[in-house]
């Protein structure tokens, strides 16, 4: 279970938001709500990205405010996709383990495992600005599994996975995430526009007016 309590926050002579929730996530959740409502603002702070001025998180039986972002227990794609341009598609994805430089055999396993599912096994030793948009999408999707599954990260949240991709493609998506995550019993919140989604992931649906206060 995921609990936001009267989470707080303002950007800076911006927009104040309040977010009060429980999420029970036995079913994956799909968050829809309007552009610009704060979707991505409640993911960055689950994420710890950006800091509520107050209010309770807890996931399972942990207060996630008082855990720095990379010590959470979870893993995320967020909008932007956030590749590092300069280096391999590869290198984004083994970046996402924490930094570590060594990645050991089971690691590599997931790792090939997961490029080969998506359908980017070749686009492993391009750069991220060699490669369509939505092969790129598909590259910090890789890494968020990749990061959820070698490091037991057990939340995954994952905003706006399935822009710009093809029908086909993001049906691949979807069944990696069927079967690699969701059977796997990851818990998982994607934010996303599209009114089939939540069917298609057979996901519950929640909207954001009824998490915003
Ligand atoms: P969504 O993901 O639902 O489209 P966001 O969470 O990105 O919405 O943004 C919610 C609101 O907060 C928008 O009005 C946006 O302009 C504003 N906002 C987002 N990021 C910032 C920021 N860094 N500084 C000031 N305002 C911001
Ligand atoms: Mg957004």
């Amino acid at each position: 279970m995921l609990e936001l309590s009267d989470i707080k926050f303002r950007y800076p002579k911006g927009k104040h938001f309040q977010f009060s929730y429980k999420f029970d996530l036995l079913t994956p959740v799909v968050i829809q709500g309007a552009s610009g409502s704060g979707k991505s603002t409640l993911l960055n702070i689950i994420a710890g990205l950006i800091s509520p001025s107050s209010g309770y998180l807890r996931f399972e039986d942990k207060n996630l405010l008082k855990i720095s972002p990379s010590e959470r227990p979870l893993s995320v794609l967020f909008q932007s996709g956030n590749l590092f341009d300069h280096i391999s598609c590869l290198r984004n994805v083994e970046i996402g383990l924490n930094m570590r430089s060594r990645i050991n055999s089971e690691e590599q396993f997931i790792i090939e495992e997961v490029f080969q599912n998506l359908g980017i096994s070749d686009h492993k030793n391009v750069l991220p600005t060699e490669i369509s948009g939505g092969q790129r999408k598909r590259i910090a999707l890789a890494r968020a599994i990749v990061r959820a599954k070698c490091l037991g990260k057990k939340l995954m949240l994952l905003d706006e996975p399935f822009n710009g991709l093809d029908f086909e493609t993001k049906s691949e998506c979807i069944d990696l995430l069927k079967d690699g995550c969701f059977k796997e019993g990851y818990k998982v919140i994607i934010v996303s526009h599209d009114n089939n989604d939540p069917k298609l992931l057979g996901a519950n649906r929640v909207k954001l007016e009824n998490i915003l206060r």
